[in-house]
């Protein structure tokens, strides 16, 4: 009797274990440093040149920083599970651990740290504005006002104008596509977010010509990977993986195989940034 009851409650301890495995092996990946298991990473898909998803294939400068940073913390091209975050999602995404790690035009900012931490930045963009190619009455902020001016909800660029220029006409959908769509059919005036993003709407071909960069930044964008709050042991993984990448000249190389084409130069002055200051 003695016996049957140690077995049991060893029994019930091997069960919880394994459960507890399950749960962490889960949505958001098995532990960091593992070779075994997935990782699942945030990106954008609809961000030409940063995050964009291609047939089954995904595309970017932030698909390429992922990659490098997943590889470093173990995993494999074929581990990575890629989710897409959309900017008003990307707190709750990783708060409630559908995904590991984001990485998606993603502005460290205070008022985010309150719910995630970051690593990086690993890169620097500035907030511009894009317009139809053949307008010149719009070359800042300060000329939206009475114009119809299109951003993303839950975006550092949607709120820097309700907060600055708070007599514009704001319109806030969920992807910075259907703004770039919105402007080109002229039922928009404008769409406002980063330069980076800006440039890679511009560089589309069906865009190419119609659509164009003002190239007067007025914001600095920090982009950070997005990741649970409090885990430090993580952060330090991606600082890491981000300095290196850097280092090793990958940084470089995957801004030229991504945005180059586009035409679009980074700040010279603030790039590439030095990780660790999140
Ligand atoms: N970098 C800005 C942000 O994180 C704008 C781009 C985006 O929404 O992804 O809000």
């Amino acid at each position: 009797m003695q016996h049957r009851r140690i077995g049991l409650a060893v029994g019930a301890a091997v069960m919880s274990l394994a459960l507890s495995a399950c749960v962490a092996g889960g949505s958001g990946g098995s532990s960091t440093g593992g070779s075994a298991g997935t990782i699942t990473i945030g990106i954008k898909f609809d961000q030409p040149g940063l995050g964009q998803q291609v047939g089954s294939d995904y595309k970017g400068f932030d698909v390429d920083v992922a990659r490098y940073v997943a590889k470093e913390l173990g995993y494999q091209e074929n581990q990575i599970k890629w989710m897409e975050a959309p900017s008003a999602q990307r707190e709750t995404l990783i708060q409630s651990d559908q995904v590991k790690l984001v990485v998606a035009t993603y502005s460290i900012t205070d008022a985010r740290k309150q719910k995630v931490d970051f690593a990086g930045p690993y890169f620097i963009a500035g907030q511009d504005i894009l317009v139809q190619s053949n307008r010149t009455d719009i070359t800042g902020p300060a000329d939206l006002k009475g114009h119809k001016l299109c951003s993303v909800v839950g975006s550092t660029s949607a709120q820097k104008i309700k907060d600055q220029y708070p007599e514009v006409q704001l319109q806030e959908v969920d992807t910075y596509s259907k703004c770039a769509e919105a402007v080109a059919a002229g039922s928009m005036d404008a769409l406002t977010t980063d330069d980076i993003i800006l440039a890679g709407y511009a560089a589309q071909d069906q865009y190419k010509g119609k659509l164009k960069v003002v190239g007067n930044p007025f914001t600095q964008e920090r982009y950070g990977v997005g990741l649970k709050k409090g885990d430090t042991e993580l952060q330090q993984k991606v600082n890491d993986a981000l300095t290196k990448m850097i280092n090793d000249g990958s940084w470089q190389k995957y801004l030229d195989d991504n945005v180059g084409a586009s035409g679009y130069k980074p700040n010279a002055q603030l790039n590439p940034p030095k990780p660790g200051s999140a």
